[in-house]
């Protein structure tokens, strides 16, 4: 990682939390809130001085029996999602992660319209995939994180030719489809590409002594998107954020190497941080 890349990552002396942003992370209802509660983690571990997940009522029990440091508030609705981000300090959004696709197309139009940046992952981009009136309020701020499958539903002409190709084609391909979205696009796999819609694209291959195999395990991903939605909540732009949190989920994932859980990638933060120096 380059050192203006690990610069970005301090504290300074004198930080207080509230200059580290506020990420509302949208969680899924009872029985479904794993995927919100691990990608609340990985943002607060990054750094983001605040972290929040947004319940609807039915899963506040089940979430409050499970987090500490983050906080919660109801989010039943679009209205209450509007009420929410009149408080200009939550300023990142992170929607996606065990939402269910129903409850990601009512809340996304209120989260997009917002225009504060915002990740979108799993459900969210399965909502945005179905409905091109979403697809059409994508903004530069947003970070969408598509495993291959995601990447076919939100741009089917696109994924035939990604599959077979060698990585330069791939670029090319993720290129087009961020140009498309407006907005900077991670390519998730073994190896992870990320492209802006100025056209930059940078690829993490995870291969050879970089390979991070045990990432492939349930909710890695989730992980992943919090990450990305905390160091957007640093103030890092889409672009940076999206490259940094890439390489840091990898060398989070060498770090705990096998029998790695999702779990332990937010708490690996620490130590790999620590080794950056
Ligand atoms: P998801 O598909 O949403 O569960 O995300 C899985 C995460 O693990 C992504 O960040 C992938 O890049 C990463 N990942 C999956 N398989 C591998 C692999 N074989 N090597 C390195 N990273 C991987
Ligand atoms: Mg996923």
């Amino acid at each position: 990682m380059a050192a203006d890349q690990i610069d970005a990552l301090r504290k300074l002396p004198d930080a207080h939390k509230y200059q580290h942003g506020h990420a509302l992370v949208l969680s899924g209802g009872p029985g479904q809130t794993g995927a919100a509660r691990l990608a609340a983690r990985g943002a607060l571990r990054i750094g983001a001085g605040l972290v929040t997940l947004g319940v609807p009522p039915a899963a506040q029990m089940e979430v409050s029996a499970q987090v500490t440091a983050i906080m919660l508030l109801r989010v039943p609705d679009a209205a209450a999602l509007s009420d929410a981000l009149n408080d200009a300090r939550i300023s990142v959004l992170c929607a996606g992660p065990g939402l269910g696709v129903a409850r990601a197309a009512a809340l996304l139009p209120e989260a997009l319209g917002a225009a504060r940046p915002s990740v979108l992952d799993a459900d969210a981009l399965t909502a945005i995939g179905r409905d091109g009136a979403l697809f059409d309020m994508l903004h530069p701020a947003c970070v969408l994180t598509p495993h291959g499958g995601e990447f076919a539903r939100l741009f089917p002409d696109l994924a035939d030719a990604l599959e077979m190709a060698p990585l330069a084609a791939r670029a090319a391909i993720l290129r087009t489809a961020a140009r498309r979205a407006g907005c900077t696009i991670v390519l998730k796999g073994p190896d992870t590409l990320v492209a802006a819609p100025s056209g930059e694209c940078a690829v993490h291959s995870a291969r050879g002594d970089d390979a991070a195999p045990w990432l492939a395990t349930a909710g890695a991903g989730d992980v992943l998107a919090g990450m990305i939605a905390g160091l957007l909540a640093r103030g890092q732009g889409p672009y940076a954020a999206a490259r940094s949190a890439v390489w840091l989920h990898a060398a989070c994932g060498r770090h705990c190497g096998p029998g790695l859980i999702a779990e332990d990638l937010p708490e690996a933060l620490p130590a790999v941080l620590a080794s950056l120096g």
